[in-house]
């Protein structure tokens, strides 16, 4: 037997669990259902991957086991299991950068409301076992390890780690529940009525049966039977009608780790030649790792009600990546890979139908849930904008879902349809700014003369914004212009002349002075866009941006 340390992260978080006052300690139930629901799911894909693989997957279930006597509760599962390596990395430290991120949290609150209200929030996973128990013993055997590992720990500093022969495939968690009376408010989790209870709410879709296991024989000498306790009734399965918002959030928790409530639920359900049913979730925050590189999607396989992928790509674009949820299709086979996704025509029909429900629903919500809306775009804004790149096809309904500062309004954004209203009888284009800040663009001496004659002029300040601009030829037919390239064209045509008149007058002073410059600027020009500032620096109409040409020279290019 070894005595190990766990990482300091991982000590913090014990620390807390075990000092914990927050009040809804029974979701440590929830996160170790969560955890063997996933075991069995890991199990049933690597049995049909490998075929040599040593398991049963005949009669994969989840079972809880309480025992008042000995204050235990006992969670088993005959999943996939964990080596010694996945114990002492998956267990004794903290990987999780949503656990990082929890941690830095409870830190800035430390004085404020305390870590009781995060613990809600974030979800904890299997540390959250020590709200409740003083000691945790872990059985467990991976079909490709020959010995099993038995891992114990009271949650202070260290744990004990030890192989062992006996271990039947899967994983055993026992909890070696505190005394009831020393806590106040703890209930008594050895109760099954109290374990009914935690599962019916927050495990019931769980498609595999958990089962309450009676620990005692019953009175007449023979063990009963486990008796399933969850409905295993896929939500996305069930009548819209008869899902209550409480279910959907509690398996928007399930599929997104998210602990915040989803902002908006999507049903989708497709029949005919190719059938398939959707059940998405837009959340109500965006992740830490919104913008990292290889940041996964969160729309997860099903084929048949079996769960097949997380994060497939092949249903929802990059732009879409926070969408979260379940697409279950009925006409795949159970063995379908990454490979056959990429070259199914089925599969991007699909997909091109997900995209635009989702595009829709955003529309809807702008209408009827202007609040609601505005919690999405401030969230997701920046990545959406990413589609008018990467999605010509869907290129006008993102336009139409877009909202964007705006000189009209210094709080309020405006869409681009609304903007389009108030353009002014002679005016061409939708001006745009971009830049660092609202504050950069406003203080801007381009603005001077378009603001002089009562433009509106959009305020840009997302790194994306540089980019689709660009690319995107216009909307309703009117082109996008960036007041801070070229000649922007505002005058009639007397001040046209008068203008032609100064150039005459300046033409040798502005001659020098090109010269004088050459090795800076390439030209001096008047202008009319000024009207408080002497002079300001233009870019060509071809010319990057400044914010661009720093993006690029920070890219090393
Ligand atoms: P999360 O489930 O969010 O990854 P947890 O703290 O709940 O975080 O679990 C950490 C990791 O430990 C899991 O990702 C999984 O790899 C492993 N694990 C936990 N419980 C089990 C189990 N019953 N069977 C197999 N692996 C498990
Ligand atoms: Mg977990």
């Amino acid at each position: 037997m070894e005595t190990l340390e766990f990482q300091s992260e991982a000590r913090q978080l014990l620390q807390l669990m075990i000092h914990s006052i927050y009040s809804n300690k029974d979701t440590f139930l929830r996160e170790l259902v969560s955890n063997a629901s996933d075991a069995l799911d890991k199990l049933r894909l690597e049995g049909f991957r490998d075929k040599d693989l040593e398991v049963d997957t005949s009669d994969l279930h989840i079972d809880i086991e309480v025992d008042a006597e000995q204050r235990t509760l006992t969670v088993r599962d005959n999943g996939i299991g964990m080596t010694r390596d996945d114990v002492v990395n998956l267990i004794g430290t903290i990987a999780k950068s949503g656990t990082a991120e929890f941690l830095r949290k409870v830190r800035e609150s430390q004085e404020a409301a305390g870590p009781q209200d995060l613990i809600g929030q974030f979800g904890v996973g299997f540390y959250s076992t020590f709200m409740v128990a003083d000691r945790v013993t872990l059985v467990t055997k991976h079909p490709r390890s020959e010995k099993g590992v038995r891992w114990e720990s009271g949650g202070e500093s260290t744990y004990t780690i030890e192989d062992v022969d006996d271990a039947p495939q899967g994983t055993a968690v026992t909890l070696h529940l505190k005394p009831v009376d020393t806590e106040d408010n703890l209930p008594d989790y050895t109760s099954t009525a109290k374990v009914r209870e935690i599962v019916k709410r927050y495990a019931d879709f769980i498609t595999w049966p958990v089962r309450l296991v009676p620990g005692k024989p019953g009175d007449d000498g023979e063990a009963a039977e486990p008796t399933t306790i969850n409905s295993r009734k896929a939500l996305w399965a069930r009548p819209s009608s008869e899902v209550s918002e409480d279910e959907y959030a509690e398996f928007y928790r399930h599929v997104s780790h998210d602990w915040n409530k989803p902002l908006e639920t999507i049903r989708m359900q497709a029949e005919g030649t190719f059938e398939y049913q959707a059940l998405l979730f837009l959340p109500s925050q965006a992740p830490m790792d919104l913008f990292m590189r290889e940041r996964k999607r969160g729309v997860q396989l099903y084929v048949k009600r079996v769960f097949i992928m997380d994060d497939c790509e092949e249903l929802m674009p990059e732009y879409l990546r926070f969408v979260k949820g379940v697409v279950d299709a009925q006409d795949l086979s159970l063995n379908v890979s990454r490979e056959i996704l990429q070259q199914d025509r089925q599969i991007a029909l699909m997909r091109r139908r997900l995209v635009k429900k989702v595009l829709s629903t955003v529309k809807t919500m702008m209408a009827d849930k202007p609040e609601s809306y505005a919690t999405f775009w401030r969230e997701f804004g920046a990545a959406v904008k990413e589609g008018l790149i990467a999605d010509a096809e869907n290129r006008d309904a993102i336009l139409a879902i877009c909202s964007f500062d705006s000189t009209h309004d210094a709080e309020a954004q405006t869409t681009l349809a609304q903007y389009v209203e108030r353009m002014k009888d002679d005016q061409q284009h939708i001006y745009y700014m971009t830049g660092d800040s609202r504050a950069t663009v406003e203080n801007s001496p381009h603005l001077e003369a378009l603001r002089a004659k009562g433009f509106e002029v959009l305020v840009l300040t997302d790194t994306i914004d540089e980019m689709w601009v660009d690319s995107v030829p216009g909307f309703q037919g009117k082109q996008f212009q960036s007041i801070a390239k070229g000649q922007v064209d505002l005058e009639t045509e007397e001040e046209k002349a008068q203008a032609e008149e100064r150039r005459k007058d300046f033409a040798d002073l502005l001659a020098w002075m090109t010269t004088a410059l050459a090795e800076r600027v390439k030209e001096v020009r008047l202008t009319s866009r000024l009207t408080t500032s002497p002079a300001c620096v233009v870019g060509d109409a071809h010319d990057l941006t400044p914010t661009l040409e720093k993006m690029y020279r920070a890219m090393g290019q």
